[in-house]
């Protein structure tokens, strides 16, 4: 898979799609970034003939989310087709829905891995933050059911400050329920742009107990090319995915941000073709255009497709870029620009260079003359998605 998804990025072969079948849900949690209101979601015809463009095209691996997926009543039926055309079949769901019979029907379906978000060990917190009591409870009662049918489950725990410690209890969890686990301190604003789910984002400080925990620091391979003086040979880089990483986005993704635009796309319940649910930049839409013609002529995939790592105006330069996990979609939101550095992935760099032994660790967008690279940047691009299916491009370009 490492080699299939390296020649993919390579030649632009599509080969993954995040499909988000609906945005709304039967959680209000406390951090989401998502407008739950159903703005025209693809019908079940529309959905099928978008699945036999994604096979057309080569898709392989297809990872369907939401919103809450088992909200749409047609969800099996979306399923069945996709087995059909032999993706790859993952799901991302808070499992609130799940019976024993779901289980054995997601078995037949030829789902192979399920992602169930779990916030706590502790029910008080978990519901404090999906805002539904019992919450806890259901979504555990789910996980045993789809371990017995041999379905890979692991529980996702997005990292705030309400529930920042409980890491080691869901790793617990994890572990006496037969499913793997994983922890992320990502919060990005709501797709509209707007900032209020950043106040549930942990400040890097309050991080450090996390990030200087053994069980969560790895020693990542390096990409060849990368000769970044100030990587201590044998060091671990402090990672709260290394946990659950292979590793092997580094080498296949050589000088590139990211898979995003490459070989991975996400499509939208409204039928819009983004390369990354977290890089809010059109493509195109489904309901107009086909997959393929999207993926091969939109003008911001090739834009995005030109740009390098090593030039990129403040990154390029950036001397502990092999702690850093940069996004593009991050950048854009953040920081106004697909290009640029943005404070929340230096202080982070910073704080596991730091960790990893290197001496006064300084980032590029921190090192003096920075802010006039930032702000010249060549291509500011400030596209944002609205929620009533269409785009609008936000007034400040450079
Ligand atoms: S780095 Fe950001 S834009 Fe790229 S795939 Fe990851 S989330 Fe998407
Ligand atoms: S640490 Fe900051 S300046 Fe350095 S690569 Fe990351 S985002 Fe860019």
């Amino acid at each position: 898979m490492d080699r299939v998804a390296s020649r993919a990025a390579r030649k632009h072969h599509p080969l993954n799609a995040h499909f988000d079948l609906t945005y709304r849900c039967n959680e209000r949690c406390v951090h989401c970034y998502l407008d739950h209101e159903d703005h025209g979601e693809l019908t079940t015809a529309e959905i099928l003939r978008v699945l036999e463009e994604l096979a057309a095209a080569g898709i392989l691996t297809l990872t369907f989310s939401g919103g809450e997926i088992f909200l749409r009543p047609d969800f099996f039926e979306i399923l069945a087709a996709a087995r059909r055309l032999h993706f790859d079949i993952s799901l991302k769901t808070n499992a609130l829905l799940i019976s024993a019979e779901h289980a054995a029907r997601l078995r037949e379906s030829g789902v192979r891995s399920i992602q169930i978000s779990v916030y706590s060990d502790e029910p008080a917190v978990h519901d404090a933050i999906t805002k539904i009591p019992g919450s806890h409870e259901r979504t555990l009662a789910a996980v045993p059911l789809l371990v017995a049918q041999g379905l890979k489950v692991k529980l996702a725990c997005p990292l705030m400050p309400q529930n920042l410690l409980a890491y080691r209890g869901v790793m617990a969890l994890a572990e006496k329920l037969g499913a793997s686990y994983s922890f992320d301190p990502t919060i990005t604003p709501m797709m509209d742009g707007s900032g209020g789910p950043l106040i549930h984002r942990v400040s890097t400080a309050a991080l450090l107990p996390v990030l200087q925990d053994p069980v969560l620091s790895a020693c990542y391979p390096r990409p060849a090319a990368q000769t970044d003086a100030a990587m201590p040979s044998g060091k671990p880089v402090p990672s709260l995915t290394s946990a659950v990483s292979s590793g092997f986005e580094f080498a296949a993704y050589e000088d590139i941000p990211c898979s995003a635009g490459h070989n991975s796309v996400y499509i939208s319940p409204y039928g819009d073709v983004l390369p990354c649910v977290q890089l809010p930049v059109p493509a195109g839409n489904l309901r107009r255009q086909r997959f393929r013609d999207i993926w091969y002529h939109a003008e911001s995939l090739e834009q995005l497709r030109a740009v390098r790592d090593s030039q990129l105006p403040v990154c390029g330069s950036c001397e502990i870029r092999s702690y850093c996990e940069r996004c593009p979609g991050l950048a854009l939101m953040e920081g106004g620009d697909v290009l640029g550095a943005y404070e929340r992935a230096c202080e982070l760099a910073e704080q596991k260079a730091r960790l990893a032994g290197v001496a006064h660790p300084l980032s590029a967008l921190h090192a003096p003359g920075a802010t006039a690279r930032q702000a010249v940047g060549p291509c500011k691009t400030n596209f944002l998605v609205t929620t009533d299916n269409s785009f609008y491009r936000k007034g400040h370009d450079a």
